[in-house]
């Protein structure tokens, strides 16, 4: 670095709101194409980010082909079709509906809206880093309660916190947690909620919904909540199960409509591309891929769970599209040396948690190979 870009880079970082000199960045980890250039002898597999395995639907690209020649035209501001879509699928009220430009768009737009400096925001650990970073942005304090010694939620760690939080203002957690996979029921989650502040904003982060849906060990929180006079959302996304994550389309479901109001203040108006619009509604009506998708998964991943556990690792309960495994090893290393393998996995580089990989579950194959490669990585480290 040159003398003069030192002198300039100095002079910037005094004009930087304190919040955002001491906030982490993002990590996103490496892409696909990334990982291929590191490894180019090997099929590379993508499993540190939760993807769709069948890529996207046919019916998503057949969409996508019919409205890319308007895209001169600046998209829908308020998405009135795919909020209608909704809506109708959901039989819940259209102007209770937001949409994001992906779920953690809605995320930030939750934070700029209603956090202010020193509030207290109740988060799990571990947890999606972005319930924390957009809270830390506003200069909020949080607040993080662990999982329990078997890697699931525990209520009464919730409970006791929540006691010490009279001016608790936000609530959030996800519902099948990432990274962990495990979920809340209906009576621990509705002991939560209840035990909160009547004006704390719960928010419940469904990223994973589709997948955990209809378990008998996952809470209905859109029931749940309805049923209460309180402020909540709940965050839904098209990334996951519905295989879009590179068109960013995530919806939110508000107690009130004044909620939106507020979130549009500080949403940037044409924030979800005409594209990802389409896209999005199309995939919406395909009962066939949600539903291959979600069937394969759920059997592939109760079928590698005790394969796994073969192994020697700890792997946590799961309502979602992947696992979290204590390799009991330093996590960084065995995803460099799963990386050699062709296995792309986020390892959890947080404190406490720093011997454990998160796996999606991919196609059969993918997901054979990863337990191959996971084997021999072990086995040579004992
Ligand atoms: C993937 C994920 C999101 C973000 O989804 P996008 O809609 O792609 O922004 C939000 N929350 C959790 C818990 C996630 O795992």
């Amino acid at each position: 670095m040159t003398l003069i870009e030192d002198k300039h880079k100095n002079d910037i970082t005094c004009l930087v709101r304190p919040e955002v000199l001491k906030l982490p960045a993002y990590g996103a980890g490496q892409t696909l194409i990334q990982a291929k250039d590191k490894c180019p002898n090997v099929a590379m597999v993508n499993l540190s980010v939760n993807e769709n395995p069948f890529g996207v639907s046919e019916s998503a690209q057949n969409a996508i082909t019919e409205v890319i020649a308007d895209s001169a035209r600046y998209p829908d501001s308020q998405c009135s079709n795919l909020r209608a879509g909704l809506a109708s699928k959901l039989n819940f009220p259209e102007q209770r509906i937001i949409i994001g430009n992906g779920s953690e768009d809605i995320l930030a737009l939750l934070c700029k809206a209603f956090v202010n400096a020193s509030d207290d925001v109740l988060i799990a650990k571990p947890t999606f880093s972005l319930h924390s970073i957009y809270v830390k942005m506003m200069g909020a304090n949080i607040i993080e309660v662990p999982m329990n010694d078997k890697m699931e939620y525990d209520t009464d760690k919730w409970l006791n916190k929540i006691s010490t939080l009279p001016r608790l203002k936000m609530l959030m957690l996800a519902n099948p947690s990432n990274p962990v996979g495990c979920s809340l029921d209906k009576p621990n989650l509705a002991a939560c909620i209840s035990a909160c502040p009547k004006d704390t904003l719960i928010v419940i982060d469904e990223a994973y919904f589709e997948f955990a849906q209809g378990d008998r060990n996952f809470a209905d929180s859109l029931t749940l909540l309805s049923a209460q006079s309180r402020s909540w959302i709940i965050l839904r996304t098209f990334s996951k199960a519905y295989g879009l994550a590179g068109l960013r389309v995530g919806y939110g479901l508000v107690s009130n409509s004044k909620i939106i109001d507020y979130l549009d203040r500080v949403r940037t108006p044409y924030n979800v591309n005409s594209t990802a619009q389409a896209a999005a509604s199309a995939v919406l009506k395909d009962q066939a891929y949600l539903k291959t998708t979600v069937d394969l998964i759920k059997v592939e991943r109760e079928r590698i769970i005790p394969i796994l556990e073969k192994l020697g690792v700890f792997v946590a309960p799961s309502s979602a599209n992947f696992l979290f495994i204590d390799t009991r090893s330093n996590a960084s290393d065995v995803a460099n040396r799963l990386l050699i393998e062709g296995i792309m996995v986020k390892p959890w580089n947080e404190l406490n948690y720093d011997t454990y990989i998160r796996v999606t579950i991919g196609l059969t194959e993918q997901n054979n190979h990863f337990v191959q490669a996971l084997k021999k990585v072990l086995t040579g480290k004992l």
